[in-house]
């Protein structure tokens, strides 16, 4: 008996060769220096921050050196699949315009390497294990759980390294006819790889984030094939990235230590490895501990998390970049007037650390980020954030939209912007007196006045204010100019230095006359500013407010 009968008997059908699937998948055809990477997700549940950030480093090295992204459904893992999230990880990709040149797009799939669905292709995989079973690299496994279970306990028992190997690994010493027999007989079974590796020497391996390291060699017999007819990931993968021509694996570092085990099989297959980039995990400070951000614990696991708060897709993915390349943030400051997409991006210049997420760094981006909008962008992004998260929202700016990028407007557009936004939906929040209903709401109750100003001095300030005014005739200077003598008028000083120097001369200063004017036409004591409210508000407006305003003042 040979090992080319126990491979006919486990596969009888597969006739197709590893030559087949060669002339199948021709190399590809693209120009010198091009990568070919991709985001392999498993179908287990919502985008992870940590997967965008990868799939986010694939695309662009992809992208920058004119080569090939593709994704590719890892579900060959079907106790954890989580319905319906094959799809939804790519429609949140395409949110950050991570759109894959070919795989699988949740419904469809593109590309002359397909399927991109792993478990569309047992039929491909049968075909590699039914070689590596004609050449004696791969074997049935008739342990049960409790076999395993046994042979754990005896090795902890005797202090060796525990696992599927060598004297340990029992299949591994069946005979053919040992093995031909049972499987007539109807053991179940799985395959393993026949390793011939030794924990105790070490290999020489070169990651592109990590650079040259030495890592032990794999030892395990593994498991290749399950009994549900779909292999695991470590062979899965191999199968893969080599007939679909990855160039680059990018993937998270939790995958570094099973390293060995897939050079192992490329080599035994004598298949070029492809390039390897184990990026850091993303973690969280959590008690002065680092740890990695959890999907169970952290919001700010799931990108969902951020796109409902309203953070400009811009900025997290700038946010990302500065996580993934050191010198980002340089060359943003010396380049504000480009994108990411501009940058080059390059894996030896990325931190080998775990990553701390930073919120307030994102923040900090997205206020910067916000505030060189235009007026018509930041309008228009609102609103595709309003369209999915905010039905008031969209309803306040569909009804309106010259109010709404008025008021949007205000010290916008120029060159030093203010500053006042991180998120989309608390631009609303933030201007909701603008708007007369709501203004009329706050009113309600109450107007929070200074209570260290007699209401007399209150009401004849905003009622001389409300006489006089001439924002609409003025530039910021001069209107500023006469709100100062009208404080002066009124013993408030200029500013607060002259004020605090004389403070028997002065009740106040001019600050605090402003903000009178503020309270009564906005009900709070802060607000953008002042000269540009009025402005937005319109002359009937404010005389109206104010006009409240002395009513209650009385
Ligand atoms: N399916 C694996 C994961 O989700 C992919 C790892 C890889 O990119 O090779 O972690």
């Amino acid at each position: 008996m040979t090992t080319k009968d126990l491979a006919d008997l486990i596969f009888p059908h597969v006739t197709m060769t590893v030559d087949d699937l060669e002339k199948r998948y021709p190399k590809r055809d693209l120009p010198i220096g091009a990568e070919v990477t991709r985001f392999a997700p498993s179908p287990t549940g919502f985008l992870h921050t940590g997967s965008l950030f990868t799939s986010l480093v694939a695309y662009k090295v992809a992208k920058q050196s004119n080569g090939v992204f593709y994704t590719r459904l890892e579900d060959t893992d079907t106790k954890r699949e989580v319905e319906g999230s094959g799809k939804e990880l790519l429609d949140q990709l395409a949110v950050f315009n991570i759109v894959p040149d070919e795989g699988y797009y949740g419904d469809s799939q593109k590309g002359n390497y397909g399927p991109y669905i792993q478990s569309e292709r047992a039929d491909i995989y049968r075909v590699v294990i039914k070689d590596l079973l004609i050449k004696g690299k791969a074997y049935p496994c008739f342990c049960t759980k409790e076999d395993l279970d046994a042979l754990r306990t005896t090795q902890e028992k005797n202090h060796v390294t525990p696992g599927y190997y060598r004297q340990y690994a029992k299949c591994r010493l069946l005979t053919l006819e040992e093995q031909i027999a049972k499987i007539k007989a109807g053991v179940p079974y799985v395959i393993r790889f026949r390793s011939e590796g030794y924990h105790e020497r070490k290999i020489e391996v070169n990651d592109l984030v990590r650079g040259k390291l030495f890592l032990s060699e794999n030892d395990q017999d593994i498991v290749i094939y399950k009994s549900d007819g779909l292999p695991t990931y470590h062979f899965a993968h191999l199968v893969d990235d080599h007939f679909m021509h990855t160039t680059i694996v990018s993937r998270g570092e939790e995958w570094l230590s099973s390293l060995p085990i897939h050079l192992e099989l490329f080599s035994t297959m004598n298949w070029q490895a492809p390039k390897y980039a184990h990026l850091p995990v993303i973690m969280k400070l959590d008690n002065g501990n680092k740890r990695k951000l959890s999907k169970r614990k952290d919001n700010e696991a799931a990108i969902a998390y951020f796109l409902k708060e309203g953070y400009p897709q811009e900025a997290i993915l700038e946010y990302l970049y500065t996580i993934a390349n050191s010198n980002y943030e340089e060359w943003h400051s010396e380049n504000p007037n480009l994108s990411f997409d501009d940058f080059s991006f390059t894996f030896s210049k990325m931190s080998q650390d775990g990553a701390l997420f930073d919120l307030a760094k994102l923040e900090n981006i997205s206020k910067e980020l916000l505030a060189r909008y235009s007026k018509e962008k930041l309008y228009d992004e609102t609103l595709k954030y309003a369209q999915i998260y905010d039905k008031h929202l969209e309803e306040v700016l569909l009804k309106d939209p010259t109010f709404f990028k008025e008021i949007i407007n205000i010290e916008r557009e120029k060159e030093n912007p203010r500053k006042d936004y991180i998120k989309f939906s608390e631009i609303l929040p933030k201007n909701l007196f603008f708007y007369k209903e709501e203004y009329e709401e706050m009113f309600k109750k109450g107007l929070p006045f200074n209570s260290n100003f007699d209401k007399k001095i209150i009401y004849d300030i905003l009622n001389e204010f409300m006489n006089n005014l001439n924002f609409d005739e003025v530039d910021e200077q001069t209107w500023f100019a006469c709100l100062k003598s009208l404080a002066n008028k009124h013993h408030f000083a200029e500013n607060n230095k002259t004020f605090k120097a004389n403070k028997d001369i002065y009740i106040g200063h001019v600050g605090d006359v402003a903000e009178m004017v503020r309270i009564a036409l906005t009900t709070s004591k802060q607000s953008p500013n002042l000269y540009y409210v009025l402005k937005v508000l319109g002359k009937n407006e404010v005389i109206r407010r104010i006009t409240k305003a002395l009513e209650v003042l009385k």
